[in-house]
């Protein structure tokens, strides 16, 4: 059997996968099992923020696996309390969790809120909005989360106490907002549903008025956060510190971690008892982690990774058949006149070039480590794939 036959046997049918099987990479580039070689511009969906096998990475990531791969939570590990005490500097939060995904981190947002409101203000505050088009994840609450009715089929019954708000839409905001509503959830830029960055407007808006009724802010910063808008956090971009943020994708270079982080308002609120995971946490994660972290806050990193993303999007916006580009830094949506984001990814495929695509968008999220040199070669190939 091949590998692709193998996992049509052996492997549920959720996915629809390139036709490629990937065998190794370095960098920005990977290859396949014949060799051919790609440069990635998905990252493994904005997980590899350091390219693929950074040095420093993989030595960080080795040494722990060889000293103690995994304790769970009923013991302390050094390396976990260096993350997150790095972590709660670099992003100015109190505390976190630990868990294993973006889905797994907004889960525990989502029951923080709840608990935060049951705490002070008890039963019947319980509702959560959000916003038409957003992403949240894949568990049944956080499918319910998600505002995007192609998410809401066949698993009924869903999670109670949502309610979506149509983005950039003030009044609608303000007409969902009444006392039944303990947080208000937010991405910045919103990947999945196409690459859209928030009205600064309508992010003011939430903030004023949540802060008003002591409604919790949450940024579910899974793929803005962690440098791949330019900034740790794409929050500060906008001026505003969320009451709870999630982290996942990028956060330890491509080794599942997710990571709720709470100001001190809400740093305690989950207690003993009222939330746990098994592997979150994990030294080998939390060592990975502690390596990106080490890159991304080294001096002038993110200033490079803003020039390197404004190089990029000028670049993108000249190519022909591209309408305009959205997204903010390293996250990159492309609008084209014409052409199908779907074959646009399968051409570059052909040609050596890794691309994602978002609704009707061809959607980039380059490593952070990218140098101009690969984006010049993977600009070149969509160039060339748009032309024909
Ligand atoms: C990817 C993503 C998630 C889900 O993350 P998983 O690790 O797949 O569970 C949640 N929110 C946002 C904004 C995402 O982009």
């Amino acid at each position: 059997m091949t590998t692709q036959e193998q996992l049509g046997a052996f492997v549920m049918p959720t996915y629809g996968r390139f036709p490629v099987v990937l065998d190794h990479g370095t960098g920005e580039s990977c290859a396949d099992e014949t060799g051919k070689t790609y440069i990635d511009f998905g990252s493994g969906i904005g997980t590899n923020s350091l390219g693929y096998c950074n040095a420093d990475w993989v030595e960080a990531v080795c040494q722990q696996v060889h000293t103690l791969q995994h304790t769970s939570n009923l013991y302390y590990t050094k390396v976990q309390a260096d993350f997150a005490e790095k972590l709660c500097e670099v992003t100015g939060y109190t505390k976190v969790f630990f868990c294993n995904s973006g889905a797994e981190a907004n889960e525990c947002a989502i029951k923080l809120a709840r608990k935060y409101s049951f705490d002070k203000y008890g039963k019947g505050r319980h509702k959560i909005l959000t916003l038409v088009n957003s992403f949240h994840g894949r568990t049944l609450c956080t499918l319910s989360a998600t505002g995007q009715e192609v998410f809401h089929n066949y698993f009924f019954p869903f999670v109670e106490g949502f309610d979506f708000v149509t983005a950039n839409d003030i009044d609608d905001l303000k007409a969902k907002l009444d006392d039944t509503v303990c947080a208000v959830m937010i991405e910045y830029v919103q990947g999945e549903g196409g690459v859209n960055a928030l009205d600064q407007a309508f992010v003011d808006a939430i903030f004023e008025e949540c802060k008003k009724r002591d409604v919790l802010v949450i940024a579910d910063e899974v793929q803005t956060g962690v440098g791949r808008t330019g900034t740790f956090l794409a929050g500060e971009q906008f001026g505003h510190k969320a009451d709870v943020i999630t982290l996942a994708k990028g956060i330890a270079g491509g080794l599942p971690m997710g990571a709720c982080l709470a100001n001190e308002k809400c740093a305690n609120v989950l207690d003993k008892g009222s939330h746990g995971s098994t592997f979150g946490g994990n030294p080998v994660c939390c060592a990975g982690g502690l390596a990106v972290l080490k890159t991304v806050t080294a001096p002038g990193f993110l200033d490079g990774v803003k020039e390197k993303a404004t190089y990029l999007r000028e670049k993108l916006s000249k190519l022909p058949g591209v309408a305009s580009v959205s997204g903010l830094g390293l996250m990159i949506g492309i609008a084209l006149t014409d052409k199908k984001a779907g074959d646009v990814a399968n051409a570059a495929l052909e040609q050596g070039l890794l691309v994602l695509t978002a609704k009707d968008k061809v959607r980039l999220l380059p490593p952070l480590t990218i140098s101009k040199e690969e984006i010049d070669r993977g600009v070149a190939i969509l160039a060339d794939v748009l032309a024909q």
